[in-house]
């Protein structure tokens, strides 16, 4: 019993978090900035938090993670970071030779005030930027949001300083994928190729965070949306943006700024959310779906009716992300299932008005932005038959005696998630087989003897 001084009794609490339900705003904004090509991204503040940020992300992905900091010391903490910020991009563009420095701030910095747009003014005035390399920020204060924040900022910052328009429109729709694993990015840009549309798929961190091991290291690997293209997103006919929280910041400053038409919708996570995305790229792109498509969700939907029996009724709650929990809650309610407790540490506006609707005005459930030690009570005080969440929520998993599966970030203990994907028809189908196996194993576990079954 490792949290085994959680209360059952819930106290009223306003000014504490205990065990969180996120991370900082760098986290995202660095995760995001990889799925740039050729990019760097730069943590301007001390050395610990780079450090954190980096470990964090090389424990979930697997990867080595690389990433430069201004590195405050006592001096700059004081007087402002500007003389080691210009001092960094030189230094990067000289010894790591990217093509893009994404930097983006600290608490430290940001409490500081240092202007990092005046300061790359500096640097390329200075003539440290040289030509054809690009040097981009995000303002990431960690005392606000969380990591999903961080990840909107950046993303965000890649349309301020990189679209542009002719006036001519391309045969080409923005796709912005939010917070998803690389191989949902690959699953999204497979089904829009299925389709026959081109996309710009931006971030894109498929062939970067879930490079192939060939024997060599490669600084910068293949994967990534190329700055070129990124260019050109202000000419294409509309913009799709997979998750309100993830997503919009950058899809409006689009479509305010080029008038690329932007549609937000929530991540394709289960069966009616693909059908809407799948649907939205037919109607935008002008393409009939074509029998592949319609294939993958059949099989889908076979699944769901073949072993609907042992999804039907199971309670089940759920912690992370917004975008994640709202697309994950509605595939829950088509198997049939009653996510009754859900909790996200990111504060977001539509959050709990997306659940509620989804679940209906007659459905009660604890929809809550709050920490996992909160998600521990509501389950202490009705118990729930599964439990979805990243690796943090083992404790409460073993504590309870729950099956688990894990999902979101971080997933610091498990492989697979970064090359799997549960967007589209088919990361639907990974997703029940993840629900599936976690179930009946529990099942099986607590079958008697004269009721182990070979066949279930
Ligand atoms: S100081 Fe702020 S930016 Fe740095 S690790 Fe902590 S929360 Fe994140």
């Amino acid at each position: 019993m490792l949290l085994r001084h959680t209360p059952k009794e819930i106290a009223h609490r306003e000014a504490l978090n205990i065990n969180p339900a996120k991370t900082c705003q760098p986290i995202g904004a660095m995760y995001a900035a990889f799925g740039l090509h050729g990019c760097l991204p730069h943590s301007h503040g001390s050395q610990g938090c780079c450090a954190y940020h980096r470990s964090a992300l090389s424990r979930h992905y697997k990867e080595p993670i690389m990433a430069a900091t201004s590195s405050f010391t006592e001096g700059s903490s004081v007087f402002g970071g500007q003389a080691n910020l210009v001092e960094s991009i030189q230094n990067i563009f000289s010894i790591y030779n990217p093509t893009v420095i994404a930097v983006h701030t600290t608490c430290l910095s940001e409490t500081i005030g240092d202007d990092i747009p005046q300061i790359i003014s500096k640097a390329k005035a200075d003539g440290k930027i040289p030509n054809g390399k690009f040097v981009i920020h995000a303002n990431t204060p960690s005392y606000s949001g969380s990591h999903v924040y961080g990840f909107a900022n950046m993303v965000n910052g890649m349309v301020q300083y990189f679209s542009e328009t002719t006036q001519n429109r391309k045969n080409q729709i923005n796709i912005i994928p939010g917070w998803v694993e690389p191989g949902d990015m690959r699953e999204i840009k497979r089904i829009a190729l299925e389709m026959g549309i081109q996309t710009i798929l931006f971030p894109d961190t498929s062939g970067v965070l879930d490079a192939p091991q060939t024997g060599k290291h490669v600084f910068y690997p293949k994967g990534g949306v190329r700055v070129d293209d990124l260019k050109t997103s202000g000419d294409s006919i509309a913009t799709i943006a997979l998750g309100d929280t993830a997503s919009s910041p950058a899809a409006k400053t689009l479509d305010t700024k080029n008038k690329v038409p932007c549609h937000i919708m929530g991540l394709p996570i289960g069966l009616k959310a693909t059908d809407r995305f799948v649907n939205a790229l037919r109607t935008i792109a002008g393409v009939n779906v074509p029998e592949s498509i319609s294939d993958e969700r059949g099989m889908l939907l076979d699944m769901i009716t073949d072993m609907h029996s042992y999804f039907y009724g199971k309670k089940v709650a759920l912690f992370g992300d917004p975008d994640q929990l709202v697309g994950l809650t509605e595939f829950l309610v088509t198997l049939d299932m009653k996510p009754i407790h859900i909790v996200t540490g990111t504060p977001s506006k539509t959050f709990e008005k997306d659940i509620q609707d989804i679940l209906g005005p007659d459905t009660k459930a604890n929809i809550h932005l709050s920490d996992t030690f909160m998600l521990h009570q509501l389950i202490k005080n009705e118990p729930v038959d599964l439990l979805f969440g990243n690796t943090y929520g083992k404790y409460i998993a073993r504590d309870e005696d729950i099956p688990f599966i894990r999902y979101g970030f971080p997933i610091l203990d498990r492989i697979g998630h970064s090359y799997f994907p549960t967007v589209g028809y088919r990361g639907g189908m990974r997703l029940i087989e993840q629900i599936l196996g976690a179930l009946l194993d529990r099942k099986e576990r607590d079958s008697s003897e004269e009721k182990f079954e070979l066949v279930l």
